[in-house]
């Protein structure tokens, strides 16, 4: 097998960072001949697969899984005004079936609302059927007209983790809402990614929605990236679509719905934020191979030593561990090389030094290094394992703590913004805000919700001198 050599361009060059690593860790192929379309290489679909499993086991406690047809007739994807508006200059149309025109054009789906809903029009009847929650994890299809990058914006999403609930009342949506921002933190707290929760302004909001809150975390060029939404669609689609119940009096009422979402950007922010000149650097819950084994065969004790490593391996297979044993014919700092660069958390080296002294040598991929007595190798590996996670959470938080900077006055905004995210008292004024975005080029986010990074403030907005919310101001990706 042909050796890996060659660096990485540094993390401070982000944008060269995030396109070299992604091939060279093997998490995708950008060679695909149609454009945003993207190919997961075995090592990057099994990251996705650890994330997504994390996902479904929260979301599974409260929804159903099911899966909807990928084509869309254009007579229901027509029908939410707000919501066409929305989307029209995205969608992919399929109007041929072999050689016949098709007499309903059919839309790939740009998101499920209008292919979803006609079905729940004919399951909900009454309100005994409700609430109904389900979610589903698709591809969807985006005609996007700006620079296309894998994970973060691409015409296939592949991964689209949406949830669509239908209940009796508004109030009773709204605080599906408040619990959906809950799983959402959890799921990133899962993953050691910081987010922000914000009520994203009105004129930003999902077609067809109430109102739209969003969880953004911050990348290492200091732009917001956008990893989730929860949107209270109130009845807007129920009116459409004719999702009705009769209440415990026999009336008939229209139902209260909210969707959330979450894409293959959540990969992106795990890769990006902890990732480091060496490639990626991935927390054990979702790392693929959580332990290399390499084997050092110096010397003329290449059998024992092949037999200690193999005994390792038994033993942390045996205890859950997910474990490779690296046994190719190439140096081991070619190995080294190889799993750092894939984000490996523990390193094992095994040699007839360590065999004597009773010991395994472990590196972590965030720098510590160790020995573990080979008696106590898995509640070794398992503390090691919580460590590297420990520290991974720790050093992403810090960094983006320190992109976060309260702003008083408009020069302070154009500063922050620079780096990161500004905190600022807007007063909500449309007019405002356009000046804001204008000096700082950023764009609001939105108003604060809620985040560990953050405290809220108040004051007044550094523009017209009103009462101001505290607001989030960033550059976006
Ligand atoms: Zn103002």
């Amino acid at each position: 097998m042909e050796e890996e050599t060659g660096a990485l361009p540094a993390k401070n060059d982000f944008s060269s960072w995030f396109n070299e690593v992604l091939w060279r860790a093997e998490v995708m192929d950008v060679r695909y001949p149609v454009k945003g379309l993207y190919v997961w290489f075995p090592h990057g679909f099994a990251i996705r697969k650890h994330v997504y499993e994390r996902l479904r086991e929260i979301m599974d406690r409260d929804h159903q899984e099911t899966l909807f047809p990928l084509l869309i007739p254009e007579h229901e994807f027509m029908k939410e005004a707000e919501h066409i508006k929305g989307f029209e200059e995205e969608v992919y149309w399929v109007t041929h079936g072999g050689k016949n025109q098709l007499d309903v054009p059919l839309a790939l789906r740009p998101t499920s609302e209008t292919a979803i809903y006609p079905m729940y029009a004919l399951w909900v009847r009454s309100h005994a059927d409700l609430p109904l929650k389900m979610y589903q994890v698709v591809n969807t299809f985006r005609y996007e007209t700006k620079h296309t990058r894998p994970l973060i914006r691409l015409r296939e999403i592949t991964s689209f983790k949406e949830a669509h609930t239908v209940h009796a009342t508004w109030e009773e949506a709204e605080s599906q809402v408040r619990a959906a921002i809950e799983w959402y933190i959890e799921f990133y707290t899962g993953l050691c990614v910081p987010v922000i929760v914000s009520r994203r302004p009105d004129w930003d909001k999902f077609p067809g929605a109430d109102y739209t809150v969003a969880v953004d975390t911050i990348m290492p060029d200091g732009r917001a990236l956008q990893i989730g939404t929860v949107h209270h669609l109130g009845d807007h689609f129920s009116q459409t679509f004719g999702i009705t119940y009769e209440d415990d009096k026999g009336v008939q009422r229209y139902a209260q719905q909210t969707c959330y979402g979450i894409s293959e950007r959540c990969i992106a922010a795990l890769i990006s934020l902890h990732g480091d000149d060496h490639g990626l650097v991935l927390p054990s819950s979702v790392a693929p191979v959580q332990v290399v084994i390499v084997p050092i065969l110096i010397g003329k004790r290449r059998a024992e030593v092949n037999t200690a490593a193999e005994m390792m391996e038994q033993v942390l297979r045996a205890a859950g561990i997910r474990v490779k044993r690296d046994i190719r014919e190439i140096r081991p700092g070619a190995k080294y090389y190889h799993w750092e660069m894939r984000g490996v958390p523990i390193r094992l080296e095994v040699g007839p030094r360590d065999i004597d002294a009773g010991v395994v040598s472990a590196v972590t991929r965030t720098g510590d290094r160790s020995t573990i007595p080979r008696g106590d190798l898995v509640p070794g590996v398992q503390a090691l394992l919580g460590q590297v996670t420990a520290s991974i959470k720790k050093r992403a938080t810090d960094e983006i703590r320190s992109r976060i900077t309260v702003a008083g006055n408009v020069d302070d905004v154009v500063l922050a913004v620079q780096t990161g995210i500004a905190v600022v008292p807007w007063c909500g004024e449309r007019r405002c805000a356009e000046l804001l975005e204008e000096k700082s080029g950023g764009s609001i986010l939105g108003m604060y919700v809620r985040s560990e990074l953050v405290e809220g403030i108040d004051g007044v907005c550094p523009v017209c001198g009103q009462k101001g919310c505290c607001t989030l101001i960033g550059r976006t990706f």
